[in-house]
């Protein structure tokens, strides 16, 4: 007879490992919501705005419902960071970039990134490899067309705690508790920690080890004409979009720059709550406050059809965006509050506004030849957005073995307990973590089916 897996959350990580598990383990998938929707309120933060645009989801594929799939890996040295080996780790990667494109689509990526790295050979920066596939992918859809296989048992309910032999659950016919021999929590970088301080009886306690990457744009530059910058910032495939971001690091902390199209070298496109106004609308078409603000920014929809359409990068105007990284620290996460609401502390310290700044101003002198004109932002007024990484939430409660072996992903004081979603992680860098969680699932199911 199989062994039982209770899977919490079936957002992108809880759905490629149900599938991964399905044919070893009689694998059930507690998921909270019944439909698609974002989350709002399950945690307070007045930052960010973590609870004003969409940042985290429910429903099956979780917050992919509306994540736009960019795929970067973390070079070595965030690797180190996070406690994983790169050397060991880069199979795991392969398996991640192919569960996304075919061989054929991924060679045309590679090539597009060789070139990139070739034309800014030599300067400051390193480069962010991002490719986009055209398709956005629902991750539930994805990993059940991937992987195949045994039915896996969708249950509807909110997971409570995990206990000695299986998870409590709240549903909307009332409690009740899955059995399993094997639990893993894959309910989110918001979620994940709830779930794994309940179960531990920390229901007061404060979890630590959140960051994640503000965005924030900072400037319109003017480019010359043949700057090699507008090449490198969006190669298109025939199935994805290849972009190089341009990253700085200054006091062990990395910038990442990204250019996109604008239509001259006004600000107002790029200040103000309507600065991400089509993406946001694309995933909330029906908001009437979204709708008014889109009226009232009209330049921002021009250059936002710009990016889109990928006009913009024959022309020479650019705003300039940027991610920052974060660092786990011991006062920043969740505080926890019996029968209550978790509140963020989520925030830029002004050690990372001085290293994001140094590092921006680096990128205006390696390229001091190619910008023609800049207008920018002053550093007090930039106005720093969540990027919806919700990463290292889980980190106190799991050992540090430096390598990827069963003890990464295993609860301290939960037998059989394992977490794997983007709460593992201690270090992201710049990059978008989806890729890296993406792998890190492979490595886990390997794991759990070894002893199956
Ligand atoms: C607009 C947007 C764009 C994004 N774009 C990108 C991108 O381009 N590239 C990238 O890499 N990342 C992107 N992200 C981030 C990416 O979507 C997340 O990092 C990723 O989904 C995290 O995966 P996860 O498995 O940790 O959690 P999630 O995908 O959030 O899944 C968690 C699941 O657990 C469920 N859950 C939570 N608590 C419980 C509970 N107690 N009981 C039962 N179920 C529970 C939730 O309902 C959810 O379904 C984007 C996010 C957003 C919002």
């Amino acid at each position: 007879m199989k062994k039982r897996v209770v899977v919490i959350g079936a957002g992108l990580c809880g759905s490629v490992l149900s599938t991964l598990l399905r044919n070893d383990f009689q694998v059930t998938v507690l998921e909270q919501g019944k439909k698609k929707k974002p989350l709002f309120d399950d945690v307070d933060c007045d930052t960010g705005e973590l609870n004003t645009s969409i940042n985290r989801a429910e429903g099956l594929g979780g917050t992919t419902n509306y994540w736009h799939n960019a795929l970067i890996e973390l070079d070595d040295k965030d690797l180190g960071k996070a406690g994983i080996a790169p050397a060991g780790f880069a199979s795991y990667y392969q398996k991640a970039w192919e569960f996304f494109l075919s061989k054929g689509e991924l060679a045309d990526c590679n090539r597009a990134r060789d070139a990139n790295a070739a034309s800014l050979e030599g300067g400051a920066a390193t480069i962010a490899h991002m490719v986009l596939p055209q398709t956005r992918h629902n991750v539930w859809n994805l990993a059940n067309d991937r992987h195949p296989g045994d039915k896996i048992e969708v249950v509807y309910g909110q997971a409570q705690r995990i206990v000695d032999g299986g998870v409590e659950v709240k549903g909307s016919g009332g409690s009740q508790r899955l059995a399993a021999d094997y639990v893993v929590a894959c309910a989110g970088g918001l979620g994940t920690p709830v779930v794994l301080a309940r179960s531990l009886g920390q229901e007061d306690g404060f979890v630590p080890g959140y960051h994640d990457h503000p965005m924030a744009y900072v400037a319109k530059v003017k480019l010359r004409p043949g700057s090699r910058l507008k090449k490198v910032s969006s190669t298109a495939t025939l199935s994805a979009d290849v972009r190089a971001g341009l990253v700085y690091d200054t006091d062990d902390l990395k910038t990442v720059v990204y250019l996109r199209p604008a239509v001259d070298m006004r600000l107002g496109s790029i200040m103000g709550p309507a600065r991400y106004i089509l993406s946001d609308l694309r995933n909330d078409p029906f908001s009437p406050k979204k709708i008014m603000m889109l009226l009232g920014n009209l330049e921002a929809v021009r250059e936002a059809i710009l990016f889109k359409t990928r006009l913009g990068f024959r022309g020479d105007y650019y705003s300039v965006l940027i991610l920052g990284e974060q660092t786990p620290l011991e006062s920043r996460g969740l505080k926890m509050a019996r029968g209550k609401r978790p509140s963020l502390n989520w925030h830029v310290t002004p050690e990372e506004l001085r290293s994001y700044e140094a590092s921006v101003d680096k990128f205006y002198a390696e390229f001091a030849d190619e910008i023609v004109e800049r207008k920018v932002v002053p550093t007090a007024s930039w106005e720093f957005r969540n990027a919806a990484h919700h990463s290292g939430t889980a980190t106190s409660f799991v050992p540090a073995p430096g390598d990827t072996s069963k003890e990464f992903f295993g609860v301290t004081g939960l037998p059989s307990t394992y977490v794997c979603d983007g709460s593992l992680l201690r270090a992201a860098g710049i990059a978008n973590s989806g890729l890296t969680l993406v792998a890190l699932t492979y490595r886990l199911a390997e794991l759990m089916r070894a002893n199956a």
